[in-house]
């Protein structure tokens, strides 16, 4: 079933030009039922009532239970890299379940800041991965943010190579999850210190060194491989 994303949920919904142009493209008519989902875990059947140059109108119908999120959000913290790599992580990220994205200014990352271009670019691809792997929740992707203004909110797990510690021995659904991962340069020792002794938990990916794009997803494919 075709799946849109609304502003909001409501009795009728109007869709933009372009969705409309999508819905035209798919040769759907006045009639067919679609999926709406709000982007904030909301989802419901809904069906399509207008269709036309400028737009469309959906009617909602009954609401869908989506149970595609992990037990409790998880935040990916991740230090800013060079090029399009935070691309390719924000979208096989988003497909293993992150809720937010909050990007890290470390001591080594490939780079200090990032532009409005590729904030916006990044959040795009969260909301198109989210639509793709049929979640209700598209993630966040806050602006970056210097280490040591990190908090933690519940559980923290930093990979750091050479930790002693495993990722899927300590993790539990109790609380949220905040996962930290560093540049192609590694964490700095003092950066190291500053968060284990903020309560995070330094982690290994195992006895091979990743690169900067490939450790994020190494952490959630151990999330996902445990099948929440
Ligand atoms: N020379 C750097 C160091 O020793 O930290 C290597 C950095 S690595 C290319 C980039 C990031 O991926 C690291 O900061 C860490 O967060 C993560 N990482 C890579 N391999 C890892 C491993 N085997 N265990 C834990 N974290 C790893």
């Amino acid at each position: 079933m075709h799946r849109v994303k609304v502003a909001a949920l409501a009795r009728v919904m109007p869709l933009s030009a372009d969705e409309a142009q999508h819905l035209r493209v798919l040769r759907l008519r006045p009639g067919a039922v679609l999926r709406v989902f709000d982007g904030q875990g909301a989802e419901a059947d809904a069906t399509l009532l207008r269709l036309g140059e400028g737009g469309a109108l959906l009617e909602l119908g009954e609401a869908v239970e989506n149970d595609r999120e992990t037990p409790q959000p998880i935040t990916l913290a991740i230090a800013l890299l060079k090029g399009d790599k935070l691309s390719d992580v924000v979208r096989a990220a988003t497909e293993l379940g992150v809720t937010t994205f909050q990007l890290l200014q470390t001591r080594h990352a490939d780079a200090s800041e990032i532009g409005e271009q590729k904030l916006l670019r990044l959040r795009r691809i969260a909301a198109e991965a989210s639509k793709q792997s049929r979640r209700a929740v598209t993630p966040e992707v806050r602006p970056p943010l210097p280490l040591p203004q990190l908090g933690l909110a519940g559980q923290g797990f930093l990979a750091h190579p050479g930790s002693a510690a495993r990722l899927t021995d300590t993790l539990d659904w109790t609380a949220p999850v905040t996962l930290v991962s560093g540049p192609e340069g590694g964490f700095s020792e003092a950066e190291v210190a500053a968060l284990t002794g903020a309560g995070f938990t330094a982690v290994t990916l195992g006895p091979r060194i990743l690169r900067a794009e490939t450790a994020p997803l190494a952490l959630l494919g151990a999330v996902a491989a445990s099948g929440v």
